[in-house]
């Protein structure tokens, strides 16, 4: 499945689970994580790695920074504070040191092993914790959400890693209609529940 399938799907959820009970900058502090964490369990592809997986990421920034400076100009929301007040300081260098690791420990490792295992969640999620304390929930959903999605289609989902026992519901495949149909209806889903919010 595409990595903006991926996004786009994590980005509706993290929408649909935080938005209606959660305030805007909080929610949207968080789907910022779940499109990084959507792209993360990923790295573990040859096409994906190194300068691809780099260029997700200062791309999901780039539109951080644009959709804060939107909702700054247009609503006098700031998600800038926000993200900055949700920092933990003493916590930076061992988070950095562990997501490092596992992010090294992905890219040694197989396609949709390590990565898209129970191991994977726990071993990204606990240093995404440490250094973005609440925002992690973001991070998790979308990182859930793509280990989720690529079960859907043929090739095998190793949840249990090291364990050798994969799982595939072989609905669909990888690239073919069912992910551009989800790609789609989770953009669409996402606008619907910002028109409620904003009442539009
Ligand atoms: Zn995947």
């Amino acid at each position: 499945m595409p990595g903006k399938t991926h996004a786009a799907i994590g980005v509706m959820l993290t929408t649909m689970i935080l938005l209606p009970t959660n305030d805007i900058k909080y929610t949207l502090a968080n789907t910022a994580l779940a499109v990084v964490g959507a792209f993360t369990v990923d790295i573990d592809t040859a096409k994906s790695q190194g300068a691809t997986f780099l260029k997700k990421i200062f791309g999901t920034i780039v539109a951080v920074i644009i959709l804060g400076a939107i909702l700054k100009i247009e609503y006098n929301i700031n998600i800038f504070n926000y993200i900055l007040e949700n920092r933990a300081i003493h916590q930076l260098i061992p988070g950095l040191s562990i997501l490092v690791g596992a992010l090294i420990m992905g890219v040694i490792t197989p396609h949709r092993s390590f990565t898209h295992s129970m191991v994977g969640v726990i071993a990204f999620t606990i240093p995404i914790y440490m250094l973005a304390g609440p925002l992690y929930k973001g991070f998790l959903i979308g990182y859930i959400a793509h280990i989720l999605a690529d079960m859907l289609n043929e090739k095998e989902v190793k949840i249990l890693w090291p364990m050798k026992k994969g799982i595939c519901l072989n609905l669909c495949s990888a690239d073919g209609i069912v992910a551009k149909i989800l790609f789609v209806v989770s953009i669409g889903v996402t606008v619907l529940q910002y028109k409620n919010y904003f009442n539009i």
